[in-house]
């Protein structure tokens, strides 16, 4: 189980955390979007394998955003 610091709360389970991927690349904004965009923003990832900023949101506490470093294979984390 991955511990994971909310700036707000301090160090929590993972299982209080909703993840909501990568920051990059950015999503174009949804009204400039066709079908095919879409998916290509969702699904044609490289699967980079070392560290990746994401965005995680503390759903099951004070439901605050944050942003923090994982790595892709170890599932390290770092906030600092
Ligand atoms: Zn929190």
């Amino acid at each position: 189980m991955l511990l994971i610091r909310c700036p707000w709360c301090g160090l929590r389970s993972e299982s209080e955390f909703h993840c909501n991927g990568e920051v990059r690349p950015i999503r174009p904004h949804s009204s400039s979007l066709t079908d095919q965009q879409s998916v290509q923003h969702t699904c044609d990832r490289l699967n980079f394998k070392g560290w990746i900023e994401e965005d995680w949101c503390h759903s099951k506490g004070c439901g605050e955003w944050f942003r923090l470093n994982r790595h892709t294979v170890t599932h390290e984390i770092d906030q600092d």
